[in-house]
């Protein structure tokens, strides 16, 4: 690691804020021991806030339709070899009681853009909150009008996941077709923001046609938006897409990333991804030990989960299996973390009841 590169990582942890150039110079100077560096930092610095504190998410993969078409994505709408599902409404909520015994505090409802109609979304969430009033529930479910929003908000959702994907326009449009836009992209994120939603963004590290550059506009990106959560995973290949002979991202790049997060957003809620899992054995435990706080196991039905297919090989048993949570609790007792039942808002959320 050479010596501008350690004093790059120093003032993110002092000052939290770094230019787009610097962040770019951190982003080429990866090396092994300024990763590991930068994790012993963002360790100390997730314990000052957290403590050795894990929260877990239970991930309902509520549909794998979809009406967009990104093309680094397995169940984008033109992949005909995608085997298509929806969940009912009795079927995500038997998925929330199975996961409420097993502990979990809150849902995440994740699918396909516009795969539920918003009727159907703000139904069922009145219904978990009826039914389990102790818990979040968060959404994932893609791009929608302010108006959509504001009744999904007020139907008592908690928190909105929509990664960004790319901060950079072009890149955006190498990435996606015509019909989408950058810039509702963009929007969607900000009503998210107006309406109290406590807001996710994020990116794929290695994604398609992506330099250092493109991630320190991403980093900048987030230090300025300031999301209560961020999403990041090394794109996988999958290979029934446009995209999918394009080599996979990093495990190792990825856990760097999380730790200059960690240090640009303490308070930051920030998940160590299944795709992060899913690209090494031991991926999700280097996540933790490196800054992240959040891990979502698999709460949907086992039946379905392999149609969930977002790129190859993706992890849905094992430790990523909801049901498995007594043993991963277990694997983080051993590397000293304690996975805790609890809702794990961000500290600054103001939670309506
Ligand atoms: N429809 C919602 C949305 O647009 O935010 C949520 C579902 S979307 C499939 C979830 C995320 O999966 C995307 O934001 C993208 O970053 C990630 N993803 C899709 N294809 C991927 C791939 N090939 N490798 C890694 N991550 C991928």
């Amino acid at each position: 690691m050479t010596e501008a590169v350690k004093k790059l990582i120093d003032t993110l942890h002092d000052a939290h804020t770094l230019t787009t150039e610097e962040y770019e110079r951190l982003v080429v100077g990866y090396s092994t021991e300024a990763a590991a560096y930068a994790a012993q930092k963002a360790d100390a610095m997730r314990r000052r806030v957290f403590g050795n504190t894990v929260f877990i998410r239970g991930l309902i993969e509520v549909s794998n339709l979809c009406r967009n078409d990104c093309y680094y994505c397995g169940i984008r709408c033109s992949n005909e070899k995608c085997d298509r599902y929806c969940l009912t409404a009795k079927q995500i909520l038997e998925c929330c009681e199975e996961g409420y015994q097993l502990g979990f505090r809150t849902f995440v409802l994740q699918g396909g853009e516009g795969c539920l109609a918003v009727d159907d979304v703000t139904s069922t969430v009145r219904e978990i909150k009826r039914r389990y009033p102790d818990c979040a529930v968060t959404l994932s479910l893609g791009e929608y009008s302010f108006e959509e929003y504001r009744r999904m908000r007020e139907s008592g959702a908690d928190r909105y996941l929509l990664r960004h994907e790319t901060a950079d326009r072009e890149h955006y449009e190498r990435l996606h077709p015509s019909s989408m836009s950058f810039d509702n992209r963009m929007r969607c994120l900000h009503d998210l923001r107006v309406l109290g939603f406590q807001v996710g963004c994020g990116f794929m590290v290695g994604s398609p046609y992506q330099t250092p550059r493109h991630i320190a506009t991403d980093l900048k990106f987030i230090e300025e938006f300031a999301p209560e959560m961020c999403g990041i995973g090394p794109f996988i290949p999958q290979k029934d897409t446009p995209l999918g002979d394009h080599p996979a991202g990093t495990a190792d790049l990825t856990v760097y990333l999380l730790s200059l997060l960690r240090l640009m957003h303490p308070e930051l809620l920030l998940p160590a991804t299944t795709a992060l899992g899913s690209i090494g054995s031991d991926g999700r435990e280097r996540g933790i030990r490196a800054g992240a706080n959040v891990i979502m196991p698999n709460l949907s039905p086992p039946s379905e989960r392999q149609k969930y297919a977002l790129y190859d090989n993706k992890l849905s048993s094992g430790d990523e299996s909801a049901q498995a949570v007594a043993h991963l609790r277990l694997s983080m007792q051993t590397i000293g973390y304690e996975i805790v039942n609890a809702r794990g808002d961000h500290p600054d959320a103001h939670i309506q009841n």
